[in-house]
């Protein structure tokens, strides 16, 4: 019916005015307060029945000391914004930078002595990533080809300046790892859950073992 919906929504204001256990309760995320006939509905038992039965949770409840996470269940896959990359895994290739459609990352190495049998190792000097910008397409994740580089799980980036929206490498290498399954079917064979489960380290999200230094070396001595 046309002007339910307005209707619909002064019930809701008004209910918010009249209903003591919305009045004394204010939704805060990422953290709810419970409210009296909350607490009673999660019981499934009646506001009165509950109340006779648990004053002091009554009482909590309405001084706003009872609280519970306001989250929604995240997919594995959610491609976050802070993305998780490893500074061990990562050769500054910059295929990365590449393939990001948008050019919004920015990668400068320099020589750096290291893994010269493999074919030297860059040092990383600036690995910026304007995620201002950032589409979440996840490509650059696609393009790494050593697992290098894993969207994040995350959604609360949110800042005053857009100039701190760019997560340099200092902030690359300092964030709790929690990478998303997505484009990562190991983390998925494994049934990573980056909400749930322990941050991981660099060895626990490629695809392959590593070889040590010395296989390498021998591997290429042999040829
Ligand atoms: S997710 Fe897409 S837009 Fe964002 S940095 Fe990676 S490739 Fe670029
Ligand atoms: S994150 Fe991956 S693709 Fe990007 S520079 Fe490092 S190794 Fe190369």
């Amino acid at each position: 019916m046309y002007g339910f919906g307005v209707i619909k929504a002064f019930s809701i204001t008004l209910k918010n005015f009249l209903i003591p256990s919305r009045m004394f309760t204010h939704h805060q995320y990422p953290d709810r307060k419970l409210g009296p006939l909350d607490l009673a509905k999660q019981a499934d038992k009646n506001i009165l029945l509950y109340a006779l039965k648990n004053p002091k949770n009554i009482i909590k409840s309405l001084l706003g000391l009872v609280v519970q996470s306001d989250k929604f269940p995240q997919h594995a896959r959610f491609r976050g914004q802070e993305f998780a990359w490893y500074e061990q895994r990562c050769t500054g290739c910059a295929s990365c930078a590449k393939y990001c459609p948008l050019g919004i990352i920015e990668i400068v190495t320099e020589r750096s002595g290291d893994y010269l049998q493999d074919g030297e190792k860059y040092k990383i000097d600036v690995f910026d990533i304007d995620i201002g910008r950032c589409m979440f397409c996840g490509l650059c994740v696609e393009a790494c080809p050593y697992d290098a580089l894993h969207m994040g799980s995350g959604f609360e980036e949110g800042v005053y300046d857009r100039q701190n929206l760019i997560v340099d490498v200092e902030k690359l290498k300092k964030s709790t790892k929690h990478p998303s399954a997505w484009f990562r079917p190991q983390l998925n064979e494994e049934s990573y859950n980056p909400q749930g489960n322990d941050p991981l380290e660099w060895s626990q999200v490629g695809r392959h073992v590593r070889p040590s230094s010395k296989d390498q070396q021998g591997k290429w001595a042999d040829r």
